[in-house]
């Protein structure tokens, strides 16, 4: 056992537990240092002491002067060294704790589930990631070190006074019982408030980042006014919880130094009269008010370490309900490795409705009662009114969510039953809302796997239609995107995110809406690639424009959740319900657009 074993108080502190113990020499030895800058600290005032005492009885010369002055040096110069020593070894700590912490928490976040971002705000993720693990930092490091400096300086300080007069000690402590029950009145206060700071920090936060990722809407529609004025009041509500805890804050400290500074009368006041008694000596009087002068930060530090201690705690919590949140969507302890896959699809009685509400009751279902099968190498469309379930569907395959009710399966495997990274790696999914990091061009079709060659780079650039486009770039693939860079349209990222997905040799692609933003002509070239693939990989298509879902082996019409009709373009032409009287207008619309 080491010597820092015994169970964390907390249960919230065994997240941090295990970097105390990877570092504990490194603890050890700051402690250690800490303690000899106390130690160090605590004889200045007997060389004071001696020096005063020498001087008022005339019994020292220059000489002895010399050496108490080059005594007091060579002490500065020690305690200078230990004490650059404790910052390094104890702060040093503290910021590896703090690395520590958030390279947990960022890949902790990342294996949530989608539910888990739809009701969790960016704002109130990046305030965990800065201010809770800042705190959580202060607390492993100014906390124990002023728990130290509290106790062990504290003790020292008090135990030399009393060495000197324990009945001066006993009446300049008067006013400490004060400070303890100050400090704890005080920090309760303080951590209400600080509490509130953090949610007026995340709102801010949240109000600032939508503002501007809204920005293009804001401008369009001449919102500039009305967004400033939200973030106006988010500031005013931010500084306001800021401007009451200073207030708490700022009346703790001058309270700290007001009764330090009674210690202070009553020593100059019973201590001189004691000296003129010649109860002390003149230098056991300066030694005295020298130790006082040492106990204030220890009586500070004590003040400070509880309001530490306790918003480190409070940090701690907080990103304990973080870690202690599971991911919905994971691999069964039995979940099957998936080798091989042929790539059929079967859909058993699908139910599906989002949760996420604040009780945590499931809203309206999205999809009821969904069976179909879809052999492998077969190609399905999927039409509907938006709103009916379409992504929601696709989703559904890729375990993005789980079904509520009923079961998918590939290969007659339940996919609950397969390895998550193994039934994603048999998925080429381009979800509606095409997303490129901020990168470049290669990169992003990639997805930075250095492993592929050029030459399949531009395969799938042409067979999404957009190897032209890039081709006549200044920088080609290499050309940067988003801030850095370059700024795409629509129908770019929507073909640079399709490409993405034809790159990866999958059995599975699921493209949702995949022409909805380029042109006729060019959705007809996409559309041809894709039937290319047909007998090779089991596509579905979700589609708006229905000349893209027309060679389809299979065709649905959702609504509501529900298949309402099912069949070749032919059949359901010849049903003359929602495809085809869709399929019709289509046609019209693009008759006229022709002319
Ligand atoms: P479609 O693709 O057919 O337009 P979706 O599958 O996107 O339809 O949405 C189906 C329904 O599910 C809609 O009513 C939508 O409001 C709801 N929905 C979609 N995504 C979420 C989500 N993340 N959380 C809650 N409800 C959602």
């Amino acid at each position: 056992m080491t010597p820092i074993e015994p169970m964390p108080a907390s249960p919230s502190a065994r997240l941090i537990w295990p970097f105390f113990r990877e570092r504990a020499a490194f603890i050890l030895l700051g402690l250690l240092a800490l303690m000899i800058v106390d130690v160090l600290q605590l004889f200045i005032p007997r060389i004071i002491k001696r020096a005063v005492d020498g001087l008022t009885g005339a019994t020292t010369n220059a000489h002895q002067l010399l050496q108490y002055a080059l005594a007091i040096t060579l002490l500065a110069i020690l305690i200078a060294l230990f004490r650059y020593f404790w910052r390094r070894l104890l702060l040093g700590t503290s910021r590896r704790i703090e690395e520590g912490l958030r390279n947990r928490l960022f890949a902790h976040i990342q294996t949530l589930s989608a539910a888990y971002f739809d009701h969790t705000t960016v704002g109130s993720l990046m305030a965990h990631a800065t201010n809770d693990i800042k705190q959580i930092r202060m607390a492993c490091g100014m906390g124990l070190v002023a728990l130290n400096d509290a106790l062990v300086l504290g003790t020292a300080a008090v135990a030399f006074m009393v060495y000197i007069s324990p009945r001066l000690t006993a009446f300049v402590l008067i006013p400490m019982p004060l400070i303890v029950f100050g400090t704890r009145f005080f920090s309760r206060k303080m951590h209400r408030r600080y509490q509130n700071v953090q949610r007026n920090f995340a709102e801010l936060t949240e109000i600032v980042r939508e503002r501007f990722a809204g920005i293009r809407i804001i401008k369009a529609y001449t919102q500039e006014q009305a967004a400033a004025q939200q973030v106006e009041q988010a500031s005013k509500g931010y500084v306001a919880a800021n401007l009451k805890l200073v207030r708490v804050v700022g009346a703790f400290l001058p309270m700290m130094v007001l009764l330090t500074n009674m210690s202070l009368a009553i020593v100059l006041f019973l201590g001189g009269r004691m000296t003129i008694a010649g109860t002390i000596t003149p230098g056991d009087f300066v030694a005295f008010i020298a130790y006082l002068g040492l106990l204030t930060w220890p009586m500070m530090a004590m003040g400070w370490v509880t309001n530490l201690i306790q918003r480190g705690r409070a940090s701690l919590d907080r990103i304990d309900v973080i870690f202690q949140t599971r991911p919905q969507v994971t691999s069964r302890p039995d979940a099957r490795c998936l080798e091989s896959v042929e790539g059929e699809i079967r859909f058993e009685q699908v139910a599906f409705a989002y949760g996420g509400r604040e009780d945590g009751a499931r809203t309206a279902p999205v999809l009821r009662d969904l069976s179909f099968d879809l052999p492998a190498g077969r190609t399905l469309g999927i039409v509907g009114p938006p709103g009916s379930g379409k992504s929601t569907l696709l989703s559904l395959i890729a375990r993005i969510y789980d079904v509520t009710d009923g079961c998918i399966r590939i290969d007659g495997l339940d996919i609950r039953g397969i390895r998550v990274p193994d039934l994603r790696r048999a998925i080429a999914f381009v979800p509606q809302e095409p997303f490129l990091f901020a990168t470049s061009i290669r990169e992003n079709i990639t997805l930075g796997n250095p492993r592929i060659d050029t030459t399949q780079v531009v395969a799938a650039a042409r067979q999404a239609a957009i190897y032209d486009t890039i081709a006549a770039l200044p920088a080609g693939f290499d050309t940067l995107v988003g801030e850095k860079g370059i700024v795409l349209s629509g129908g770019q990222k929507q073909r640079i995110a399709l490409a993405r997905a034809l790159l990866q040799d999958r059995p599975l692609l699921l493209l949702d809406d995949p022409i909805s933003q380029v042109d006729v002509h060019t959705g007809r070239r996409i559309i041809d690639h894709v039937r290319s693939l047909a007998g090779r990989r089991t596509v579905i298509i979700v589609s708006h424009r229905l000349t893209a879902l027309q060679h389809a082996d299979r065709i649905f019409t959702l609504d509501h959740g529900r298949i309402i009709e099912s069949g070749t373009h032919h059949e359901l032409m010849q049903a003359g319900g929602y495809y085809a009287g869709t399929f019709a207008l289509q046609q019209i619309e693009g008759t006229l657009d022709a002319h």
